[in-house]
């Protein structure tokens, strides 16, 4: 895993489709009763081997799956990034929504006190003497992902010995959840290419693997109660990268093979369904479908013994919004009516001009951004390569803030601007921070000249253009950050002890560009309502902003 990084989730416009889905069987309509309950599940994800075992020769998954159900176009998570996927495929949320990132993982435990436990968990729950091991080559998804202390077998090893790892463990335990994770394949995708000969060539010597582990659940008679699946986690670029939106990064396998599964080809899927699929074979209620939060649904066409029940789609849709004129003081719905006018420091409508409505911030405007007409409310700014705003005045010092500010999405931004922020962006250790616009999520960075902290938000998923809202909090006392997407909460993290007593200033404050003003180079975009506020913006206060906004 050399590359495990990039992008983005969200929002609104949900279309529900009338498909039909398999789910649990509802008896009088009070309890659910599941179809056939398998004694186990195995879970096998192949990291970076997207759909290509399509093209790659596997023997193995060909007689597996030869009666099962399959799909070569299940869709992950955006960003096509390690974490983000394997986050969604075990907790069943996006990546928005879950907000794991590389990073995060390889350095934090998941919480274990998380309103979305993993899949894990959720077993846990139900069966509370089950025996559940996770074996993983990247060690990250056993340290980062699946909950401490709540009786999961944890392993790593390199493919192979991992195997034989696995097979050693089955002679031992009867396991009511295995997942597997081999990371072979996503290292020759990055070094050779993905779709390469050599990408190929290791997903058959993978696809050996698994078939070690197929022969022996059959040797000892397991296959009749056993729901075998296998997937990935992404795919990847004929370049060697992963992180973007190609049908070949974000196009993957699932198959599944059991006594009550489908033959043929598995309805519309997205990577989170899985913890769906390994529930209900376990007879464990799936929660309610809730795109802020846990969104894992049973696909079409994959388990014979259960009733059709009404999928939601997550595909992306526009944001359907009409501009409407800002709020007037004394209009009743003004920004000072619900916070606290005295921390408002600064609070930019870019009603046709950059002014503080609360008069008290010096701005400035740089080359020539221009107005709009159809901002989120009233006309907005387009900054960037165009032009930018500056608050040389504004100092955040070592007081908490928050920071809410609506962007508008249409993905024509390729490199990593600034929305705001006082900091050379040459460099993320150089002193002060920055909220950064990706192509497929926001960071904010800070950093002090020798240490640095990075969280990275993918955009949400629902959204594939409009405008977005961001809120980012930054709380000195506890020395975390909170950041929202539409006024839901994606994470709070916790910031480099470094940071503890440090100003957080450097250059000018400028928004639209970093702090020298001349970072961003190649890129434009809109924005609009900057607000600025000296403390911690709570879930309550961020719920009135809601109200405010979105009524
Ligand atoms: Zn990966």
């Amino acid at each position: 895993m050399i590359i495990k990084k990039i992008t983005v989730i969200m929002l609104v416009s949900i279309f529900f489709l009338t498909l039909c889905s398999c789910s649990v069987r509802r008896d009088n309509g009070e309890n659910p009763v599941h179809g056939y309950i398998y004694k186990r599940v195995i879970l096998i994800g192949v990291d970076g081997a997207g759909s290509f075992f399509e093209q790659a020769d596997t023997p193995n998954i060909d007689k597996i799956f030869a009666d099962g159900a399959t799909s070569y176009n299940v869709l992950t998570s955006k960003p096509t990034i390690s974490a983000q996927c394997w986050g969604s495929m075990l907790i069943g949320a996006s990546a928005s929504v879950h907000g794991l990132t590389n990073d995060y993982i390889e350095e934090n435990k998941y919480d274990i006190n998380s309103n979305l436990p993993t899949v894990f968990k959720r077993i846990r729950n139900q069966y509370p003497e089950a025996k559940m091991a996770s074996y993983c080559n990247w060690n990250p998804i056993n340290t980062g992902i699946v909950e401490r202390n709540i009786g999961v077998s944890l392993k790593s090893n390199y493919d192979e010995a991992l195997t034989e790892d696995i097979i050693l463990y089955l002679r031992r335990n009867d396991p009511k959840f295995l997942f597997v994770q081999f990371d072979s394949v996503d290292g020759s995708g990055h070094t050779n290419g993905y779709g390469s000969a050599q990408h190929l060539a290791q997903i058959n010597t993978v696809d050996s693997y698994i078939g070690k582990i197929y022969d022996y659940l059959a040797e000892k008679n397991m296959l009749e109660d056993t729901l075998f699946l296998v997937t990935a986690d992404h795919g990847g670029t004929p370049e060697g990268n992963h992180g973007g939106n190609t049908d070949a990064e974000k196009n993957i396998f699932f198959g599944a093979r059991g006594k009550t599964i489908i033959d043929g080809k598995i309805g519309e899927m997205n990577v989170r369904d899985t913890v769906a699929v390994v529930l209900n074979a376990l007879g464990i209620d799936i929660p309610q479908f809730n795109i802020y939060g846990f969104s894992s649904q049973l696909p079409e066409n994959i388990f014979k013994d259960c009733v059709v029940r009404q999928r939601q789609s997550v595909s992306a849709s526009p944001l359907e919004h009409e501009t409407v004129p800002t709020p007037l003081e004394n209009s009743g719905n003004y920004i000072t009516d619900f916070l606290d006018s005295s921390k408002l420091e600064t609070v930019l409508f870019f009603d046709g001009n950059a002014n503080d409505a609360m008069n008290k911030t010096l701005t400035e405007s740089y080359r020539e951004p221009k107005y709009y007409n159809n901002g989120y409310y009233g006309s907005c700014i387009e900054v960037g390569k165009q032009g930018y705003i500056s608050l040389p005045n504004l100092t955040v010092g070592t007081s908490s803030f928050s920071i809410s500010l609506w962007f508008y999405l249409d993905n024509s931004v390729s490199s990593d601007p600034a929305l705001y922020g006082n900091k050379d962006w040459d460099s993320g250790i150089n002193e002060g921070f920055i909220l950064s616009l990706r192509p497929s999520d926001i960071k904010f960075n800070i950093g002090n000249g020798s240490s640095r902290s990075d969280f990275e938000y993918a955009l949400p998923e629902t959204i594939s253009e409009g405008w977005i809202n961001t809120i980012l909090v930054v709380d000195r006392e506890n020395n975390t950050t909170t950041f929202y997407y539409n006024f839901n909460k994606v994470a709070t993290r916790n910031l480099n002890n470094a940071f503890i007593d440090q100003t957080f200033d450097k250059l000018s404050f400028n928004i639209g560009e970093d702090g020298t003003g001349s970072y961003n180079t190649s890129d434009t975009f809109k924005i609009d309502d900057f607000i600025f506020y000296r403390d911690v913006l709570t879930d309550n206060d961020v719920s009135l902003l809601s109200n405010y906004y979105q009524g």
